[in-house]
């Protein structure tokens, strides 16, 4: 169990001064009752979606529901937080065995609950085969799956007619993430995570990060108040991932440094990113159009197209 979340005597809520305070947040040295909770990290959002303007009034934004606790808390707070916004849900069914099933279910569960229009597509009706299929011809599934879901967000997101595609990613992955790019010195890679991105292409859909500044263990205590229906599943080829590795490695810092997590995004989004992108060789990528479905592509064909192209071949 987290550090955050042993049982402990926490006294009374800092915020309200009224009710017993139930979480504590070690990084803010801030324990709140449930309600002051709840209002404290639906003002974070409020105030991460100000900061980067990620939604303006006119957008229409399609939220990438996955069936996990991350997604499920950024629908709800979407709607409660810019409920005047129209919004969609996207469930992209992978086609892994004991994990796409569950997180099917609980991503129409979810829709269903905060009454939402969900359009779910199947990875085998795409590319005629399920992700299990894949895994044995591809070293490298997890880059292969991320390219699929990309693609297939920004390809319903245009039909839908949506001017953002909001993603579950929170602080914790946002850190693992960028973590192993500066280890490596790939700081161009680095630079291309971001609290908004958008491509250089006029079918790219800027996408939006709202959750980047929250923790896995606020997300998880929120989800839980509010009674949102999620999995804990894991999908069996990231279980053993070097992203959740690392994600334990950076938790294990967290532990003897609070708020290593938000230093760490706070100096990259605000610091190195703005150094970064003024040098001459972080120029973007000239995007041209798959000559096959006119999705963004950096060559001939878009990573998408190249896949089914060697299905094709292969048989
Ligand atoms: P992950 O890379 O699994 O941590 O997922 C990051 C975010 O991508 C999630 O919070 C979702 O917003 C989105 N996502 C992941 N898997 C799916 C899926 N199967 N269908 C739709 N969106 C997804
Ligand atoms: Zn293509």
């Amino acid at each position: 169990m987290k550090k955050e979340a042993l049982p402990r005597n926490l006294g009374v809520c800092r915020h309200c001064r009224v009710n017993e305070a139930k979480i504590r947040l070690d990084y803010a040295r801030l324990s709140l009752c449930e309600n002051c909770f709840v209002k404290f990290i639906e003002r974070k959002v409020a105030r991460t979606i100000n900061e980067h303007r990620m939604i303006e009034k006119h957008d229409k934004v399609l939220v990438a529901i996955s069936g996990g606790k991350d997604s499920a808390a950024l629908l709800h707070l979407i709607k409660n937080v810019v409920p005047e916004i129209e919004v969609m849900c996207l469930h992209i069914d992978l086609g892994i065995t004991g994990f796409s099933e569950v997180c099917r279910q609980k991503a129409e569960e979810l829709a269903k609950r905060e009454d939402v229009e969900l359009m779910v597509v199947d990875l085998e009706g795409l590319l005629g085969r399920r992700l299990d299929q894949l895994a044995s011809r591809y070293r490298k599934i997890c880059s292969l799956c991320g390219l699929v879901r990309r693609y297939t967000l920004n390809r319903y997101g245009l039909a839908y007619g949506a001017t953002k595609i909001a993603t579950g990613h929170n602080l914790d992955d946002a850190v693992a993430i960028l973590w192993d790019f500066y280890v490596k010195g790939d700081l161009l890679e680095a630079l291309k995570f971001q609290p908004v991105t958008k491509l250089a292409h006029p079918k790219a859909i800027p996408r939006i990060k709202p959750l980047i500044g929250l923790t896995d263990f606020e997300l998880k205590v929120y989800v839980d108040i509010k009674a949102l229906p999620y999995t804990l599943v894991q999908c069996s080829f990231g279980r053993g991932s070097k992203l959740n590795r690392r994600k334990k490695l950076v938790e294990s810092i967290e532990s003897m440094y609070p708020a290593f997590k938000h230093t760490f995004l706070k100096s990259h989004v605000k610091r190195i990113s703005p150094l970064l992108s003024s040098l001459p060789t972080s120029r973007s990528v000239d995007w041209r159009s798959c000559s096959r479905c006119g999705m963004p592509s950096k060559g001939d064909l878009c990573g998408m197209c190249r896949i089914k192209e060697t299905l094709k071949k292969r048989g």
